[in-house]
């Protein structure tokens, strides 16, 4: 692992914190739609939306470790985030980009960089979710059309989303269950779409139940080839997993923890000033350290041109643990204001406190990750 930036990616550094120091100062309202509207255009304009995308299809064709670069300055400053189609620039892109045809990339990318409209997801089903290769949403092909039929779960963002990127099985007599699934590419306002919001503990509707009834999709919106579906959602969910700037992240929220433990009080004192909160709150500094150098090993393979390997679970698992560990501590410091919902800071902990299913289930819960550590990682028998 080499930790030296070179003069290039220095200067990089330099490039993007002048750019936030004259784009984003202190004080700047990031919620504000005319902000975000102006930010969105500047981000464009520097081509850093797509950042690492290829040139050819509109994205920045920047370097892995510039891409690192600039996504830890923009975390270090809260900075909104980098284009505002999220699973678009997250996994439909890159998957595009990858398994497109030539049509596909000229109608879908330059959206998804524009942010013209949200994408969702639907992988997971009532009855798959951790063993997503045994799903069964049916789609049998007719002429130039799928017709689809089935029900996929905890579909995030669906209420707002044009488009859905889908999995089906084609062949249900494949021999292997991975075999048989395809990839399609869908609108959500087809006829025979139905969308019921779920709502969440914590008061808000973020993801769906989708119904699909003899919906028709023209075979031109199959992503990859047919029974090809699994590979197309390995190599998009790598793009999901690959990254390292979710330290810093963490690092910023930790940041605030310890904020806020300097505000509570704990036996008559700053609860910062408290043993074991010092205690609890080391530990996480110990193990952020441990993950950061954790992503720079899979930077190091990224950067030899391998993928970024198994390893990138323990990122997934630790920091579902620690965020966690940060809510309930968060609510502990409130003491008996922690139970109230709007107390202290307009009831962002507790909020917090409630999305954790977002980072602990979401993308594959702990015990997948600790099965894949065991088997990939470490290399321990299957059973
Ligand atoms: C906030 C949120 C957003 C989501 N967004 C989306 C989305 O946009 N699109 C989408 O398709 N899905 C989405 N999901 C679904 C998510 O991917 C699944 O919930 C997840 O993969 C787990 O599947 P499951 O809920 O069916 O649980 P199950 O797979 O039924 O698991 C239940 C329990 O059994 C354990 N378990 C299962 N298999 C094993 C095993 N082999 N070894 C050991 N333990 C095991 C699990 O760890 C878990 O504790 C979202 C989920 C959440 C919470």
């Amino acid at each position: 692992m080499d930790f030296q930036l070179t003069p290039e990616e220095e200067a990089f550094r330099a490039e993007v914190r002048a750019f936030l120091d004259e784009n984003l100062p202190k004080g700047a309202k990031k919620t504000d739609p005319a902000f975000l509207g102006e930010w969105n255009r500047k981000l464009r304009a520097k081509r850093w939306v797509g950042f690492s995308w290829p040139k050819e299809v509109g994205g920045g064709g920047g370097t892995i470790m510039e891409q690192v670069i600039l996504k830890e300055e923009m975390s270090k400053r809260k900075a909104p985030p980098l284009g505002t189609c999220m699973m678009g620039l997250a996994w439909v892109g890159p998957s595009i980009i990858q398994y497109g045809t030539a049509a596909q990339k000229q109608r879908f990318i330059p959206d998804i960089l524009d942010g013209k409209y949200q994408w969702c997801t639907g992988y997971s089903e009532p009855g798959s979710g951790s063993d997503l290769a045994s799903l069964q949403c049916r789609c049998v092909r007719e002429g130039d059309e799928y017709v689809v039929t089935g029900q996929k779960i905890w579909t995030s963002i669906a209420m707002w989303s044009k488009w859905i990127i889908l999995l089906v099985r084609t062949d249900p007599n494949a021999t292997s269950k991975h075999d048989g699934i395809t990839c399609l590419l869908v609108p959500m306002d087809s006829k025979g779409v139905t969308v019921r919001p779920i709502k969440n503990m914590s008061g808000g509707a973020m993801f769906a139940e989708v119904f699909f009834d003899n919906v028709r999709v023209p075979v031109e919106n199959r992503l990859g080839e047919e029974g090809q579906g699994w590979q197309v959602t390995v190599s998009a969910l790598q793009h999901e997993r690959s990254s390292i700037a979710e330290v810093t992240g963490l690092q910023r929220k930790l940041e605030e923890l310890k904020e806020l433990a300097r505000r509570s009080r704990k036996n008559g004192k700053p609860a910062l000033a408290d043993d074991g909160i010092r205690r609890r709150i080391g530990r996480f500094e110990a193990k952020i350290e441990g993950m950061r150098m954790n992503g720079m090993r899979a930077l190091t393979k990224q950067l030899r041109g391998e993928p970024p390997g198994a390893e990138t679970s323990i990122n997934k698992l630790l920091r579902a643990e620690l965020e966690v560990a940060f809510g309930e501590l968060a609510l502990e410091m409130q003491g008996s204001a922690g139970h109230l919902a709007r107390e202290v800071d307009g009831g962002r902990w507790q909020t917090f406190a409630l999305s954790w299913p977002e980072v602990v289930i979401g993308g594959g819960t702990p015990n997948i990750q600790k099965n894949i550590i065991a088997e990939r990682v470490l290399g321990l028998p299957k059973d």
